[in-house]
């Protein structure tokens, strides 16, 4: 396997009144399991369905209803922790969360506070240019998403919708790692990626699948260094956690506002107040929502109704064994297997749907050109249309005879974007298309240099020119190609132009 190695990124810097700061970000990624089931109950967790209908009576915290565990949401937050490089914890526990509020009706929310089923783990955020953050994960655990309160339906009353109430969520929480907006909007994504790819989050942040909480502080240059020798937190400054973010763009602004807003407290003498903001996208800010003073006290304590929850290393280990390729390892792979660029092959390994796409057309085929043609002709018209890769009009096997029909000679480059064309509006097969139509490049040099013969023939003025100046040779060629409607070889007719003005 290719070893990938990168440089670490330099941290934000941002310039204050009277000196620069440097940006620490920690995130808490909520990534919804899944799963058909909620956490502990048998209801659906089907989105978009008829508001209360998918409530179990666990879920509406019926008197005497008892938890019962998903094993298949178990599965999958251990399918993440080793996707993620973490240590797996055989023995966990759930903790009830206690406080009040119309979207729980238990009154509590389970969690697992104390022993997490995942333990320590890394991410390789990559951010271009050779460059990447090794961001280390704390923990995951598992535990309950609430309801939906909707106070905008009605001017008088609040509605609440329990469908998501019991729904398992898997809490990622990173160490104070990354350094800057972008390599935080890019964490989130090479998250989400994983997710995806080991299918245990759809990842949909516009359905609030993947939501992050950002905790961000400042601190002056040098600090940060301090703190990663000693692991002491004292070294940083102090955090404000920002809550609920689902969308890259806003989590970078939030971010760049958040730090420029505690820049500015500090710079005047003022303290930053540990406590939970909103970010408001309208007026670009964050606004308090609790501070630590107000912070509810949650009551944590062992759930009594479930017992710990004990799985066995064998189990893990079929898991394990069950791993698909991951992003990292299937980047690595087409760049030594296929001579890809760092930049396309992490282009093509985005979704796992493309690279498996592209793996059908680069089979048997040159995979630099098979990369150019997915990526430029095939996602670009994909994206005009609004199409996904499933959604393609051209299958792979139909790009991939394209590709051979060029690198064979048959058609030129040029040629094939036409034959795509059609190929994407009709569905007709490649190889049809060029015998029906008389694509096929012409390069019988007999049947060039007769054309090249004629040009020569009729323009006596343009060839003296190009004598005394052989860049005006391409007007020759030009007229070959268009004389034989791009069909020309065009390295047999700038040969051959060549060879006849005696270039
Ligand atoms: P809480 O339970 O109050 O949310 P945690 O210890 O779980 O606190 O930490 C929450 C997140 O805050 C973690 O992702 C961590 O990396 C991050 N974090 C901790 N200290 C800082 C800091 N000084 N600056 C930025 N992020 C921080
Ligand atoms: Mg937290």
């Amino acid at each position: 396997m290719l070893d990938l190695t990168y440089d670490a990124p330099a941290p934000k810097v941002v310039a204050g009144a009277t000196s620069d700061w440097e940006l620490v970000i920690g995130l808490e990624v909520h990534a919804q399991v899944a799963t058909k089931a909620k956490l502990f109950s048998g209801a659906s967790t089907q989105f978009g369905a008829e508001p209360n209908s998918n409530v179990a009576f666990v879920d509406a915290g019926m008197p005497g209803m008892l938890p019962v565990i998903n094993e298949g949401c178990v599965a999958l937050a251990v399918k993440t922790g080793l996707g993620l490089n973490a240590q797996i914890n055989l023995v966990s526990a759930f903790d009830r969360k206690n406080y009040f509020y119309p979207d729980l009706p238990q009154g509590y929310q389970i969690s697992q506070l104390y022993h997490p089923i995942v333990g320590e783990g890394e991410v390789l955020v990559e951010l271009g240019n050779g460059l990447a953050r090794k961001v280390r994960i704390e923990r995951i655990h598992l535990e309950q998403d609430a309801g939906k309160s909707i106070h905008d339906m009605d001017p008088t009353m609040s509605f609440v919708d329990l469908n998501r109430t019991g729904v398992a969520l898997m809490e990622i929480v990173s160490r104070p790692d990354i350094r800057g907006p972008e390599e935080a909007a890019a964490y989130v994504l090479k998250l989400r990626q994983i997710l995806r790819y080991l299918g245990t989050c759809d990842g949909n942040m516009q359905n609030g699948n993947l939501r992050a909480d950002v905790n961000v502080s400042i601190c002056k240059p040098g600090d940060y260094e301090k703190y990663q020798e000693t692991q002491d937190f004292s070294h940083l400054g102090t955090r404000c956690e920002i809550k609920n973010m689902n969308s890259m763009r806003f989590i970078q602004q939030a971010i760049m506002v958040e730090a420029e807003r505690q820049i500015a407290l500090v710079e005047d003498g003022k303290e930053v107040v540990q406590e939970t903001r909103l970010y408001d996208p309208d007026k670009n800010e964050t606004r308090s929502m609790r501070s630590k003073e107000e912070a509810h006290d949650y009551r944590y304590f062992p759930d009594p109704d479930l017992l710990p929850l004990e799985i066995e290393q064998e189990w893990v280990d079929d898991i394990k064994a069950a791993l698909p390729e991951l992003p990292d390892q299937k980047k690595a792979r087409f760049i030594s297997d296929f001579g890809l660029s760092d930049y396309d092959a992490s282009v093509l390994t985005a979704e796992v749907a493309n690279a498996e796409y592209f793996e059908r057309v680069a089979d048997g085929q040159d995979g630099k050109l098979a990369a150019n043609w997915v990526i430029n002709e095939l996602f670009g018209r994909l994206k005009k249309e609004d199409h996904s890769i499933e959604e393609s009009p051209v299958s792979a096997a139909q790009l991939g005879a394209l590709i051979g029909l060029i690198k064979s000679g048959d058609i030129s480059g040029k040629i094939a974007k036409d034959v795509f064309e059609i190929c994407y509006t009709t569905g007709r097969d490649p190889a049809e298309i060029v015998e029906t139509e008389g694509m096929k490049q012409v390069t019988d040099t007999g049947a060039i240099e007769a054309e090249v013969d004629k040009i020569i023939a009729e323009n006596p003025a343009q060839v003296e020119k190009a004598k005394a100046n052989p860049k005006l040779a391409g007007w020759f060629v030009g007229q070959v190609m268009k004389a034989t409607g791009g069909k020309a070889n065009p390295a047999a007719v700038n040969q051959i132009v060549s060879a006849k003005l005696g270039l």
